[in-house]
């Protein structure tokens, strides 16, 4: 298997006991399960927590959604393949005829290699959710007068990343908000939600705190591109010990200047270049640190705990 990193000790025990309590079904593929009752209830309950508190906060994003399939040529736009090719997951499919279809599913049968009966489709797997927004809003035109904030939901994202880490998943969950607008509007956004951000989650007993971070920028021109993002920080993320030797990002705050911009050709009202940020809470990992926190049976959680996603 590609690059599988195994668990750690502690880690092997953590996902035990979430399989033994029913909260995952392991698929046989590592960082791909099922997901139990309560499990997949804390998950809504913390997305719609997110929810009220970005509109007590005032903030009214516009509800946008989109499959988890990416067309191909974004991928391709967006130079996804230079920063994460290790990451990509692409859509093959086939198109033969009736002879290949039967050598195909024979060597199927023995489970042996069939890719080579399959052609490249036009959709690769969404690594982002915020990733279609950017062509969506650009096809729009020049943005309104103070910019945009959308919400791309709690969606499927999908990393090639096996690991026996509970919290490294191959596909998984990503709440995300997306503010497009001037520079400093966008920032000061990013900003203001990594402070808020921090204060839900620390509201849901979790021992959480920010720090400047990077992207996985594969090889090593992103050895540098990963410093210089660091230097600029460009990205923030909070983060929980879980189980590991490291803890866990659990949600993510990043500021993209004019990347997605210069790609798509997005501008503010007044003509100017827009910039844009998104943050990422990420689903099963939230999921996760609470069920590390505060115990594997969730009607015995802390009753302030769950004030805030019981409501
Ligand atoms: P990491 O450093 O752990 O690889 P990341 O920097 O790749 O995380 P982002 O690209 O910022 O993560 O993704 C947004 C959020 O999605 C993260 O903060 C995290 O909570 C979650 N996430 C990222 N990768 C995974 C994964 N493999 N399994 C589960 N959740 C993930
Ligand atoms: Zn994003
Ligand atoms: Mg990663």
């Amino acid at each position: 298997m590609a690059d599988f990193r195994p668990g750690t000790p502690d880690q092997d025990a953590l996902l035990e006991a979430l399989i033994e309590a029913g909260h995952l079904v392991p698929s046989g593929v590592p960082g791909v399960y099922g997901r139990g009752h309560d499990y997949e209830d804390v998950r809504h309950r913390f997305d719609a927590y997110v929810t009220r508190v970005a509109a007590e906060a005032g903030e009214r994003p516009e509800v946008l959604r989109f499959p988890p399939v990416l067309p191909r040529q974004q991928i391709e736009d967006l130079g996804y393949l230079e920063n994460f090719p290790h990451l990509a997951g692409s859509v093959f499919a086939f198109e033969g005829k009736e002879l290949d279809a039967r050598a195909m599913a024979e060597t199927a049968g023995a489970h042996g290699d069939w890719s080579g009966h399959l052609h490249q489709t036009d959709l690769c797997l969404t690594p982002a959710v915020c990733y279609p927004v950017y062509p969506a809003i650009a096809r729009r035109g020049t943005l309104p007068a103070g910019g945009v904030t959308i919400d791309p939901g709690g969606s499927y994202a999908f990393r090639h990343e096996p690991s026996g880490d509970p919290a490294r998943l191959q596909m998984f969950h990503m709440r995300e908000l997306v503010r497009i607008a001037e520079p400093e509007v966008v920032q000061s956004w990013r900003d203001q939600w990594r402070d808020r951000a921090l204060q839900l989650l620390r509201h849901l007993g979790l021992d959480a705190d920010f720090d400047v971070a990077n992207d996985p920028f594969f090889g090593r021109s992103g050895r540098m591109m990963a410093a210089s993002q660091r230097e600029q920080s460009l990205k923030f993320e909070i983060l929980v010990q879980i189980a590991g030797d490291e803890p866990t990002a659990i949600a993510s705050f990043n500021y993209h200047q004019d990347h997605f911009t210069a790609i798509y050709g997005i501008d503010t009202a007044d003509g100017g270049r827009a910039h844009t940020a998104c943050l990422g809470f990420g689903h099963e990992r939230i999921v996760l640190a609470l069920l590390k926190t505060h115990g594997l049976d969730v009607a015995s959680w802390p009753a302030d705990v769950r004030s805030h996603l019981w409501v």
